[in-house]
Order: C-alpha cells, then sequence, then structure tokens
C-alpha cells in the first residue's frame, strides 16, 4: 500500500524508534504513548485489520507480543500491560494497518482502557449464542 504510513514504517522507508526487526515484523515505540514503553508491533506486508491478516503471521504476532513485553517489563520495570488491538474505526482504529498495542502499565497510572460492564440477559444470551457459536 503506497500511502500506508505503517508499511513505510514497518519497511523502514520512515524512520521509527525501533526496538525490534525481523524479516516479517517491526516493532516500534508509539509517538503518542498511552504509558512510558508503549510500543507497537507491525507486520511489514500490509493487511488492514486482523481479518486481513495470514494465520501465520496472527499466530507469529503473539509469540512476539510475549517476547516483547517480558523485554520491557525487564527493561522498564512495569508491574503489569494490556495488549489491545482495535479493527474498526467504530472500535477506536485510527491507522488502517495491522497493528497490535504493547501497553505497559505501571502502579496508579491512571491509564484508562475500561469499560462499564452491562448486563447479559438471558434472551440475550440465548440469541446471541444461536447467531455466533462455531
Ligand atoms: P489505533 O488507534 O489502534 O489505530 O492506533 C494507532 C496508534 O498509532 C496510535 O497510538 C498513535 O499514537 C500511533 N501512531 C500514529 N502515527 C504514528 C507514527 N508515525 N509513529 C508511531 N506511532 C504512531
Ligand atoms: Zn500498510
Amino acid at each position: 500500500m503506497s500511502d500506508c504510513i505503517f508499511c513505510k514504517i514497518a519497511n523502514g522507508e520512515i524512520p521509527s524508534a525501533t526496538l525490534y526487526e525481523d524479516a516479517e515484523f517491526r516493532v516500534i515505540l508509539d509517538l503518542g504513548p498511552a504509558s512510558r514503553g508503549h510500543a507497537l508491533i507491525l507486520p511489514k506486508a500490509h493487511a488492514a485489520n486482523i481479518c486481513e491478516l495470514p494465520d501465520e503471521l496472527a499466530a507469529k504476532a503473539m509469540v512476539l507480543a510475549k517476547k516483547m513485553v517480558g523485554r520491557i517489563t525487564e527493561g522498564l520495570g512495569c508491574d503489569g500491560f494490556n495488549i489491545v488491538q482495535n479493527n474498526g474505526e467504530v472500535a477506536g482504529q485510527t491507522v488502517f494497518h495491522f497493528h497490535m498495542h504493547l501497553i505497559p502499565r505501571y502502579k496508579g497510572d491512571g491509564v484508562g482502557l475500561g469499560w462499564t460492564p452491562g448486563e447479559l440477559g438471558d434472551k440475550e444470551k440465548e440469541e446471541i449464542l444461536s447467531k455466533v457459536k462455531a
């Protein structure tokens, strides 16, 4: 994708603060971090979202996420982390090249990623199960 900024970053056409690189991925620091060490895993091949990402790369991205949160935890001493991956504008995706957010968490950091829990009623539960269960 010639006009995709994450294609350009992942493939080194645009410089980035790179934490890790291999033949298929680049891991960079997010320019608008939610917390200290917020990183993004970018595949080098363009896929707009997880649905477009080949299964093999999806599996590798998760293994890479494990490796990188280990490095971030060791290096920065975070107390936990969130792995976030947005798909679609309504879900908060702003760059339409698949990426995983690795967000280190520190006690009392005030980073807000939560939601207000609703309630799962019986009727709705049955309806969802009938429509979605695989
Ligand atoms: P999302 O909202 O899930 O699509 O996340 C996009 C993320 O990319 C945001 O956290 C941005 O701060 C980050 N971002 C956008 N442009 C750049 C860039 N050029 N370099 C690093 N991070 C970026
Ligand atoms: Zn791209």
